[in-house]
Protein backbone atom coordinates (compact mmCIF):
# COMPACT_ATOMS: atom_id res chain seq x y z
CA UNK A 1 0.00 0.00 0.00
CA UNK A 2 1.76 3.35 -0.64
CA UNK A 3 0.12 6.17 0.99
CA UNK A 4 -0.89 9.66 -0.71
CA UNK A 5 2.26 11.99 0.65
CA UNK A 6 -0.48 14.87 1.26
CA UNK A 7 -2.60 12.26 3.60
CA UNK A 8 0.11 11.97 6.97
CA UNK A 9 0.00 9.79 9.21
CA UNK A 10 -1.53 10.97 12.69
CA UNK A 11 -3.23 13.36 10.76
CA UNK A 12 -0.15 15.37 10.28
CA UNK A 13 -1.87 16.95 7.26
CA UNK A 14 -5.27 17.42 7.91
CA UNK A 15 -6.23 21.06 9.76
CA UNK A 16 -6.01 21.28 13.93
CA UNK A 17 -7.78 23.60 15.92
CA UNK A 18 -7.74 24.90 18.95
CA UNK A 19 -10.51 25.47 20.92
CA UNK A 20 -12.47 28.72 20.74
CA UNK A 21 -10.20 31.14 18.89
CA UNK A 22 -9.59 28.85 16.12
CA UNK A 23 -13.26 28.49 15.93
CA UNK A 24 -14.33 32.01 15.13
CA UNK A 25 -16.09 32.73 11.75
CA UNK A 26 -13.64 33.22 8.80
CA UNK A 27 -14.70 35.70 6.43
CA UNK A 28 -13.10 33.48 3.86
CA UNK A 29 -15.18 30.68 4.45
CA UNK A 30 -18.16 30.13 2.06
CA UNK A 31 -19.82 28.13 4.89
CA UNK A 32 -19.32 31.06 7.74
CA UNK A 33 -20.88 33.17 5.49
CA UNK A 34 -23.75 31.46 5.21
CA UNK A 35 -24.07 31.00 8.47
CA UNK A 36 -24.00 34.81 9.09
CA UNK A 37 -26.52 35.35 6.59
CA UNK A 38 -23.75 37.10 4.54
CA UNK A 39 -24.41 34.44 1.29
CA UNK A 40 -27.44 32.93 0.13
CA UNK A 41 -28.87 29.24 1.31
CA UNK A 42 -31.71 26.99 1.44
CA UNK A 43 -31.78 26.31 5.09
CA UNK A 44 -33.55 22.90 5.92
CA UNK A 45 -32.22 23.08 9.75
CA UNK A 46 -30.99 25.77 11.95
CA UNK A 47 -30.52 25.38 15.23
CA UNK A 48 -28.15 27.25 17.77
CA UNK A 49 -25.05 24.48 17.18
CA UNK A 50 -25.49 23.45 13.30
CA UNK A 51 -27.38 24.51 10.16
CA UNK A 52 -28.21 22.48 7.04
CA UNK A 53 -28.68 23.86 3.51
CA UNK A 54 -28.92 22.72 0.04
CA UNK A 55 -25.78 21.76 -2.16
CA UNK A 56 -25.64 24.18 -4.68
CA UNK A 57 -23.44 21.27 -6.75
CA UNK A 58 -26.07 18.03 -6.01
CA UNK A 59 -25.36 15.26 -7.09
CA UNK A 60 -28.85 14.20 -7.41
CA UNK A 61 -31.63 17.26 -6.56
CA UNK A 62 -31.81 17.27 -2.17
CA UNK A 63 -28.01 17.02 -1.78
CA UNK A 64 -27.83 18.65 1.35
CA UNK A 65 -24.64 19.73 3.53
CA UNK A 66 -25.01 19.83 7.95
CA UNK A 67 -22.47 21.94 9.15
CA UNK A 68 -21.24 23.07 12.86
CA UNK A 69 -22.10 26.40 12.80
CA UNK A 70 -18.40 27.16 14.20
CA UNK A 71 -15.57 27.33 12.24
CA UNK A 72 -13.86 23.96 12.81
CA UNK A 73 -11.81 22.96 9.86
CA UNK A 74 -12.13 19.31 9.53
CA UNK A 75 -14.07 16.68 11.73
CA UNK A 76 -10.92 16.29 13.08
CA UNK A 77 -10.49 19.49 14.70
CA UNK A 78 -14.01 19.73 16.02
CA UNK A 79 -14.69 19.13 20.50
CA UNK A 80 -15.61 15.96 21.69
CA UNK A 81 -19.53 15.48 21.04
CA UNK A 82 -19.79 17.60 18.17
CA UNK A 83 -19.46 14.94 15.84
CA UNK A 84 -21.76 12.73 17.45
CA UNK A 85 -24.69 15.45 17.43
CA UNK A 86 -24.15 15.96 13.85
CA UNK A 87 -24.42 12.34 12.65
CA UNK A 88 -27.52 12.38 15.09
CA UNK A 89 -28.93 15.16 13.39
CA UNK A 90 -27.98 14.18 9.93
CA UNK A 91 -29.56 10.88 10.21
CA UNK A 92 -33.35 12.68 11.10
CA UNK A 93 -32.23 15.42 7.86
CA UNK A 94 -31.37 12.61 6.00
CA UNK A 95 -34.56 10.60 6.44
CA UNK A 96 -37.13 13.64 6.01
CA UNK A 97 -34.93 14.40 2.54
CA UNK A 98 -35.43 10.76 1.49
CA UNK A 99 -39.13 10.90 2.39
CA UNK A 100 -39.92 14.62 0.95
CA UNK A 101 -37.59 14.17 -2.56
CA UNK A 102 -39.10 10.47 -2.76
CA UNK A 103 -35.86 8.44 -2.36
CA UNK A 104 -35.17 4.86 -1.33
CA UNK A 105 -32.36 5.80 0.52
CA UNK A 106 -28.77 7.64 1.31
CA UNK A 107 -25.27 7.89 1.90
CA UNK A 108 -23.87 10.44 4.82
CA UNK A 109 -20.25 11.14 3.41
CA UNK A 110 -17.63 13.00 5.20
CA UNK A 111 -14.51 14.17 3.56
CA UNK A 112 -11.94 15.01 5.91
CA UNK A 113 -8.82 16.29 4.05
CA UNK A 114 -7.86 17.43 0.76
CA UNK A 115 -7.05 13.78 -0.66
CA UNK A 116 -9.96 12.43 0.83
CA UNK A 117 -11.74 15.53 -1.44
CA UNK A 118 -12.55 18.01 1.30
CA UNK A 119 -12.69 21.66 -0.62
CA UNK A 120 -14.43 23.71 1.86
CA UNK A 121 -12.39 23.52 4.99
CA UNK A 122 -15.29 24.00 7.58
CA UNK A 123 -16.22 20.46 8.80
CA UNK A 124 -19.55 19.18 6.88
CA UNK A 125 -21.83 16.08 6.26
CA UNK A 126 -22.89 15.43 2.53
CA UNK A 127 -26.27 14.27 2.73
CA UNK A 128 -27.16 12.35 -0.51
CA UNK A 129 -30.51 10.91 -1.08
CA UNK A 130 -30.33 7.67 -3.61
CA UNK A 131 -32.68 5.90 -5.42
CA UNK A 132 -31.84 2.70 -7.28
CA UNK A 133 -31.52 3.98 -10.98
CA UNK A 134 -29.62 7.11 -10.08
CA UNK A 135 -26.12 5.89 -11.30
CA UNK A 136 -24.04 6.45 -9.01
CA UNK A 137 -21.45 3.92 -7.49
CA UNK A 138 -17.73 4.08 -5.62
CA UNK A 139 -15.41 2.50 -8.08
CA UNK A 140 -15.99 -1.43 -8.45
CA UNK A 141 -12.76 -2.48 -7.30
CA UNK A 142 -10.70 -3.45 -3.96
CA UNK A 143 -6.97 -2.52 -2.76
CA UNK A 144 -6.34 -5.12 -0.54
CA UNK A 145 -3.14 -5.16 1.23
CA UNK A 146 -0.39 -6.93 -0.34
CA UNK A 147 -0.05 -10.09 2.30
CA UNK A 148 -1.11 -11.18 6.08
CA UNK A 149 2.20 -9.26 7.63
CA UNK A 150 1.28 -5.93 6.19
CA UNK A 151 -2.25 -6.26 6.73
CA UNK A 152 -1.54 -7.50 10.69
CA UNK A 153 0.92 -4.24 11.13
CA UNK A 154 -2.03 -1.92 9.86
CA UNK A 155 -3.89 -3.71 13.05
CA UNK A 156 -1.40 -3.28 15.56
CA UNK A 157 -0.62 -0.11 14.34
CA UNK A 158 -4.45 1.57 14.42
CA UNK A 159 -4.89 -0.17 17.78
CA UNK A 160 -1.29 1.22 19.28
CA UNK A 161 -2.78 4.64 18.25
CA UNK A 162 -6.26 3.86 19.94
CA UNK A 163 -4.73 3.14 23.39
CA UNK A 164 -4.88 5.75 26.17
ZN1 LIG B 1 -16.15 28.37 8.20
Amino acid sequence: MTPDPTCQADGAALPADAPEEAARPRENCAFCRIVAGSAPADILLADERMIAFLDVAPLNPGQALLIPRRHHPAFTAMPPGLAGELFTAANRLAVAIMRAGGYDGYNLLVACGPCAGQIITHAHIHILPRGPTDGLCLPPHTTPFADDAERLAFVAAVRRRLSP
